[in-house]
């Protein structure tokens, strides 16, 4: 093709993929040269594809970049057997950091695995029945799904539909399997060298995907924050079909507004029999129409955002070739998770267990990971994780209550009161050191500035609210913070922007209220604020709420609301 001046420039990215859409580059040979610590640049885009980043030890780079790398477990729905668990478990001892971090889409992650050991480690992985295909790179990603069994008889159902909409979309490249299961050199065909992805085409989608099933009343997903959502809807106690969502998602970057955080729209009713054509026709108009020379601007919700949803839903009509029916009412009441033993629908018991930022690991008396593992060694029982970064034990037979119980309290692990209202209720990021765009810090910062909003919120009898509190060390938002009542984006180190106006049902986007607070000043910052939510909250009214009906309509962003408490501080 002649280049002319209208010729727009792709990114660096689409001429990799086209160039090998085998997603293999020269991962092979490096993989075996023993004297490279590291990847290509272009193999660091490879490596993404097959669940794993090549990063590096922010904390040490005065000493010089020393890389390691974080993989990613794909677990649809966040299920795992009792066998998967205890084959991650054993793997992070190996060849991680001994910690497992559960992700905000339901997976796990592995943190600071040697190169030498990313053989071993991907193969142990498979060898468990797991796999890390296209947990990342620009493809769709984990399936998310309700997790909880107490919320709906239908939790089972929608767990199965998210596995098979999951396996409906991996890419069908061999090169993962050869590489990682086999270990082998790569032995590519005649055939394979002319080969075209079925469904993402030769250079796969512009950017990345995602899809989540939530059940109403409980929005546990966050549903309105992914590329591609479903809501389940009841007839009769029976899974009737779906309302399908696209346009969601929540990245942005600071100084950029061709970049913000979207919620998704209701675009129409669809049975459940369409869910896998619905699906791959969504993630189709991503493929042809995503903006592929700007990968901050190449997310679908730009693609709604501009073209406008009655363009999208005939362009997603005509691939299907059928008319979707209108969206269906529902109502969404809550999110977050439920701790403790639960009954489940059939009789069994679960368990939620509450895990501070998605860390599972042994620290001082509280001995996490030891206790779970003793756990699904002993009981077996099935688990899933959470959009919230919690653990559940489900399926457990009632006779087994008592045991589990037991053997979690010989690790300090409790089942009940497990953690402040706060704190159950917030999310982190990992950001430092591991994640490569981390501007601030995040998981590591977290528990204090709960600590000192825990004690602001008792000093002004508020130690019983709930507020939902998220944090980011970037304003990628992997920890959906502008669907939170109060959050944290890290701007600069030890600088973040605030947030505020979220609600309680995930439905409604926060806004910028500060754009810049001082870590050592956030606790200060949200006095004068709270002080007034005390005051002047109307009956039950929560935070997100109060910000919206008041703080937002008043102050100007960067500015404190009038409260002399404000320069006590
Ligand atoms: Fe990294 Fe930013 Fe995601 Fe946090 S939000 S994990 S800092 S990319």
């Amino acid at each position: 093709m002649i280049k002319t001046e209208a010729t727009p420039k792709l990114t660096r990215n689409e001429g990799l993929k086209a160039n090998d859409p085998m997603l293999a580059g020269t991962i092979v040979q490096t993989l075996a040269d023993p004297a490279k610590e590291r990847f290509s640049e272009d193999d660091y885009e490879f490596l993404k594809f097959h669940g794993i980043y090549q990063q590096d030890d922010r904390d040490k780079r005065k000493i010089g970049k020393q890389f390691i790398f974080m993989i990613r477990g794909r677990l649809p729905g966040g299920a795992l057997s009792p066998s998967v668990y205890l084959g991650f478990d054993q793997l992070c001892g190996l060849y991680g950091n001994n910690t497992l971090r559960i992700t905000t889409r339901q997976g796990f992650q592995f943190h600071g695995v040697a190169k030498g050991h990313l053989g071993p480690f991907m193969k142990g992985l498979n060898d468990a029945m797991a796999t890390t295909l296209a947990a990342c790179g620009d493809v769709n990603r984990n399936v998310m799904a309700a997790p909880t069994p107490a919320t709906s008889p239908l939790v089972d159902e929608i767990q199965r539909q998210a596995k098979t909409v999951s396996d409906a979309l991996l890419p069908k490249t061999c090169a993962y399997h050869q590489i990682w299961v086999e270990g082998t050199e790569l032995k590519l065909t005649d055939e394979d060298a002319h080969f075209v992805d079925p469904l993402y085409g030769k250079t796969y989608l512009p950017r990345k995907f995602k899809v989540a099933f939530a059940i109403p009343p409980l929005n546990d997903i966050d549903v309105f924050t992914n590329d591609c959502g479903f809501i389940a809807i009841l007839e009769d106690g029976k899974l009737a079909g779906y309302n399908l969502l696209a346009g969601g998602g929540m990245g942005m970057s600071h100084g950029n507004a061709q970049t913000y955080p979207r919620l998704a729209d209701v675009i129409g009713f669809i049975r459940p029999e369409q869910l896998i054509d619905a699906t791959k026709g969504v993630v189709t108009v991503h493929r042809d129409f995503g903006d592929r020379t700007n990968r901050k601007h190449a997310r679908l919700k730009y693609v709604i955002a501009e073209r406008g949803v009655p363009w999208f839903r005939q362009e997603l009509e005509a691939r299907l070739g059928f008319k979707l029916d209108e969206p269906k009412p529902y109502k969404f009441t809550h999110q977050g998770d439920v701790y403790g033993w639960q009954k489940q629908f059939d009789g069994n018991l679960f368990l939620g267990l509450f895990v501070e930022n998605g860390r599972i690991k042994d620290e001082g008396a509280l001995r996490l990971k030891a206790g779970l593992r003793r756990v699904v060694e002993q009981f077996k029982p099935n688990l899933r994780l959470t959009p919230s970064q919690n653990i559940l034990l489900v399926d457990v037979p009632p006779d087994q209550r008592d045991g589990i119980t037991r053997v979690l309290a010989e690790h300090g692990v409790p089942v009940e009161n497990q953690a402040s209202i706060i704190r159950r209720a917030s999310i982190a990021c990992p950001a430092l050191p591991t994640c490569g765009l981390a501007l601030a810090e995040s998981e590591r910062t977290m528990p204090e500035v709960l600590n000192r909003i825990e004690a602001l919120l008792a000093e002004l009898g508020l130690q019983e609210e709930e507020i939902i509190i998220r944090m980011t060390g970037c304003p990628n938002g992997c920890a959906r913070p502008y669907t939170a009542e109060l959050s944290l984006v890290g701007r600069a180190p030890g600088k973040y922007q605030l947030y505020v106006g979220g609600n309680q049902s995930g439905t409604r986007l926060g806004q910028l209220f500060q754009e810049s607070v001082k870590t050592d000043n956030i606790a200060n910052e949200l006095r004068p604020w709270l002080s007034r939510f005390a005051r002047e909250r109307l009956g039950s009214e929560r935070f997100g709420d109060f910000c919206q009906r008041v703080l937002l309509k008043e102050t100007k962003p960067g500015t404190a609301p009038n409260d002399e408490s404000a320069t006590a501080a």
